[in-house]
């Protein structure tokens, strides 16, 4: 059996062992959401301070404000009823270090795990993969602080999202552990009252 499998396995038998959060209510109780980046070394649950049952953590590679991400915050607010959003992209991003030709051509060369060098992602070698990676945008990243206030003023714009949800941009920053506020962001996602 795989290693990690069974590690996975014996982990959630300690915890479900002395587990006691079974009484917690759907809509999360401090009615906010995270968008924030599926990075590993990002822990929304201590960088924020979470509880099971506190708030909502929607993750994606950057942490962007892509369609999906929006569909998860619509139903958050109407129907789980979040009324405050925060959008968390963090610095050394690996959205940072591609963008979506790069990708397509390391999809067509192989769908093997590229290696991070100097000079960006490489392939160590290209048997052939496929080229439907140059039909998906990747939403990758060319600017941090330049994103997370691209991603608010996406939310904001939203026809499906409450103008009175207020939206507040972060970069989380890996080295340090803060959260550091990008005040254009949060600017473009005060609301519109
Ligand atoms: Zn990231």
């Amino acid at each position: 059996m795989s290693q990690i499998k069974t590690e996975v396995e014996s982990a959630n038998a300690a915890y479900a062992g002395s587990f006691d959060k079974g009484d917690l209510a759907l809509p999360p109780a401090r009615g906010f959401l995270i968008l924030t980046c599926m990075d590993a070394r990002l822990d929304p649950a201590k960088y924020a301070g979470l509880a099971e049952g506190d708030a909502h953590v929607v993750r994606n590679a950057g942490g962007r404000a892509s369609d999906d991400a929006i569909r998860s915050m619509v139903i958050s607010h109407k129907l789980l009823g979040t009324r405050e959003w925060f959008v968390i992209h963090h610095t050394d991003c690996g959205m940072l270090f591609f963008d979506d030709d790069t990708m397509g051509n390391l999809l067509a060369g192989s769908l093997e795990t590229a290696e991070l060098t100097d000079e960006g992602f490489r392939n160590a070698s290209e048997p052939g993969g496929s080229p439907e990676g140059h039909f998906i945008k990747w939403h990758c990243i060319k600017e941090q602080e330049q994103s997370v206030v691209e991603d608010v003023q996406r939310i904001r714009a939203h026809p499906l999202v409450n103008p009175a949800i207020p939206i507040y941009g972060y970069v989380y920053d890996v080295k340090t552990g803060k959260l550091i506020e990008v005040e254009a962001a949060t600017d473009a996602g005060q609301p519109v009252l």
